[in-house]
């Protein structure tokens, strides 16, 4: 597994009313999409930056794992997503080196991807998701 480039990094925030307007006013990037996962208990934000994306996540749940990043850690950085080939193949290549994963199979996650997530105990304290279309 080689990734090709960065496809996204997600940031938490507490609301994406609010914090889109730094991404938008002052950045002057332009939301080109909000969308809900509801099995994530998330409400989403992307904006496109050349060859990769900014994902603003929104807990919709208090009990949501953004609510409860946002309550240990605060607003910021939440994870970095990979694009790769495909998903599976990357997560089966990564768990036979190693890895704790966090996602054993790819699922569906927001802006039509197939996602899946390694456990950040073992990616070096960085949450990182693999990703393809
Ligand atoms: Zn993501």
């Amino acid at each position: 597994m080689k990734p090709s480039r960065i496809e996204h990094i997600g940031i938490a925030v507490k609301s994406i009313e609010e914090s889109r307007k730094y991404y938008e006013e002052v950045l002057g990037l332009e939301c080109y999409k909000i969308e809900e996962v509801a099995d994530q208990k998330v409400k989403t934000a992307f904006f496109r930056i050349g060859d990769t994306k900014i994902e603003l996540l929104e807990s919709t749940d208090a009990e949501g794992t953004i609510a409860k990043f946002i309550e240990k850690k605060g607003p910021g950085i939440h994870h970095i997503a990979y694009a790769v080939d495909h998903v599976d193949e990357a997560l089966a290549e990564t768990e036979a080196k190693g890895i704790q994963l966090i996602d054993k199979k790819g699922r569906k996650g927001a802006d039509n991807l197939t996602i899946g997530f390694l456990h950040p105990k073992s990616t070096e304290g960085v949450l990182t998701e693999l990703c393809s279309q």
